[in-house]
């Protein structure tokens, strides 16, 4: 990892952000090489996800979107208010918004179906260690002890087998009581939109509630209508009596019109803009809409180098297919996706799946899977690939208010048994990291091999074995010397390079071992040299990357060559 990351600085292919500032933790720039290489790995998946594919296409969605598109798919709600996740179900839910039973009262845990609720069964007596009753898709035995502690009776039982701390709510789906502590999130980079700096407003604000000997009583004075609805967050602040939560409820309302967030994934674009793409391209169900960009979000830890910042790229699909049949097209896109990563990568066994285990996924997906690379700290994620069900369109429907359905003329709805079917489609999403797909192909190029000089003597020689299409160079043109009308000849060729739009580079500086090791180093997959028997016989020699090995062809044939190469 070491020396890669020194590769990246020393030849152009990554560097840290704003270095000369002492640099910006967590942001890198793509340098000359680094840039060609990102465009590569993801020209490759354009490529082979929406150009060889009749069922896919592609879209390009702005970076900022309607604040509301990240409060239908969740990534909003721990601005303002706290979030809390169940540690069974992995819901994540508002706590000021969740159910809250009174002392005395049962806590059965209601499961999506019987199935998942032996799962939940035997997690919960693997980590909280009670054995809760089943019956059906309902686990009963818990009850409400008092505000803050609640317990597992066995049947009969008038006190309890175990108890413990209780938040006084319920998990909102599924009642569970088994639950995270509250934590504001703040995963998404926040800006305003509007050409008028809020902070004025916020300073103005707070300059006036500061001078206040009463600062509840101002804020009603000056936001009556907020005071006045029970749920805003200017009302929730003046209960609780906090001074901090109230100026906080106070900025967020005057910021709130118009703030804005950066996407913190591409996916959401494609749910929202599935009707558009279904009716101004024909396309009908089984099709995936694809994707690929910026994509931010504030990291807890950032780590690895690229593997983890907090500004990177996606590329990303969502296959949307008629519900039942998402089990034949998750295994359709498994396998593509797979053998995607394999076919650029010179050690496939470095790639893997990995299934999430039940209690991993999102409650509302029915299979998830990771492709993973086994990086030098060890199997990572690379790739998501995940079975959604219809739980986004869903979403969006609700907070939207517009019907994201498709309507199929020719089948019956199973449940009525009456044509047409109109339906939410379910949601296959592969979703790889662009900036961490270049990582994995860095590492996995890296060679360094020990060669005989001419002299006898052992020496290094750094390789960056890269697949040729992701090769940031195609094609080195050198002239053996820097005289005799080599260098005439080898820029004859480079320009025909350039002009068939073919990335090569003309290169006359040091000797041309120096140049070799120099492009090896970097990938270049070919090098052409001009030498003296070019000038007598037209003939230039094309040199492998990879065998060093070096055959003489026609100069007038070289672009044809490397191009039929690249073809492979
Ligand atoms: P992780 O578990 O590594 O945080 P995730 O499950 O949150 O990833 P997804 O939301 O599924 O990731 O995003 C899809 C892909 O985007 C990931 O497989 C990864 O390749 C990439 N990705 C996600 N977060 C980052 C990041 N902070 N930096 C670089 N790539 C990322």
């Amino acid at each position: 990892m070491k020396k890669v990351v020194s590769l990246c600085k020393q030849r152009g292919f990554v560097f840290q952000s704003s270095e000369i500032y002492g640099g910006l933790k967590s942001a890198y720039d793509y340098g000359p090489l680094g840039a060609e290489l990102k465009r590569n790995v993801m020209g490759e998946w354009w490529r082979d996800m929406v150009h060889s594919r009749e069922n896919v296409v592609g879209l390009d969605a702005s970076i900022i979107m309607h604040p509301d598109v990240w409060r239908a798919s969740g990534h909003a709600a721990g601005f303002s208010d706290p979030l809390v996740d169940c540690l069974v179900s992995k819901e994540r839910f508002r706590a000021d918004k969740a159910p809250r039973p009174n002392p005395g009262d049962a806590l059965p845990i209601t499961c999506p179906d019987k199935g998942v609720a032996k799962d939940w069964a035997e997690q919960i007596e693997k980590r909280f260690g009670v054995a809760l009753e089943r019956d059906g898709n309902v686990l009963g035995g818990l009850t409400a002890i008092s505000a803050t502690e609640f317990g597992f009776f066995a049947k009969g039982a008038a006190t309890p087998a175990k108890t413990w701390p209780f938040r006084g709510y319920v998990s909102p789906t599924f009642g569970s009581p088994f639950l995270s502590d509250e934590r504001q999130f703040n995963l998404m980079f926040r800006t305003a939109l509007g050409a008028v700096d809020p902070m004025q407003d916020v300073a103005a604000a707070l300059a006036e509630l500061s001078a206040a000997g009463d600062l509840a009583a101002a804020v009603t004075a000056q936001y009556p209508s907020a005071v006045a609805d029970a749920g805003s967050a200017i009302a929730k602040a003046i209960a609780s009596g906090e001074r901090a939560k109230l100026i906080r409820a106070v900025i967020e309302t005057i910021t709130a019109p118009n703030m804005a967030y950066l996407r913190p994934e591409t996916a959401q674009a494609m749910f929202v803009q599935f009707k558009n793409v279904m009716d101004s391209s024909g396309m009908k169900p089984p099709f995936g809409i694809a994707q690929m960009g910026k994509s931010f979000r504030n990291e807890v830890t950032v780590e690895h180098f690229i593997f983890r910042s907090c500004e990177f790229e996606q590329m990303e699909m969502e296959f949307f297919c008629e519900p039942g049949t998402q089990k034949e097209w998750m295994a359709f896109w498994k396998e593509a996706r797979m053998s995607w990563w394999q076919r650029y990568a010179t050690y496939p066994e470095s790639f893997r799946f990995r299934q999430h285990a039940k209690d991993e996924m999102a409650f509302y997906a029915d299979d998830c899977y990771d492709v993973e690379y086994l990086y030098p700290w060890g199997w990572g994620e690379l790739e998501g690939i995940a079975s959604r069900t219809d739980y986004d369109l869903g979403q969006h429907e609700k907070h939207s208010g517009q019907k994201l359905r498709y309507t199929d003329q020719e089948k019956a709805d199973p449940a009525t048994g009456k044509k047409p079917w109109q339906y939410k489609p379910f949601v296959i999403e592969p979703a790889a990291g662009a900036t961490r797909a270049v990582l994995a192909f860095l590492l996995d190029a890296y060679h360094e091999e020990e060669r005989r000089t001419a002299t006898g003597e052992i020496e290094i020689r750094t390789v960056l074995k890269l697949h040729p299409r992701l090769a940031p160079i195609k094609c080195a043109v050198l002239p053996l010397v820097k005289k005799d009308g080599m260098p005439e000849k080898a820029r004859e060729i480079i320009a025909r390079f350039l002009q068939a739009g073919v990335n090569a580079k003309y290169d006359e500086k040091a000797a041309i071992g120096k140049r070799y090791a120099k492009h090896d180093e970097i990938g270049t997959p070919w090098c052409i040299t001009v030498d003296g028997q070019t000038l007598t016989d037209g003939t230039v020699t094309l040199r492998d990357r990879d065998t060093t090995e070096q055959v003489r062809i026609p100069a007038d044939e070289a672009v044809e060559q490397v191009r039929s190469r690249l073809a492979r």
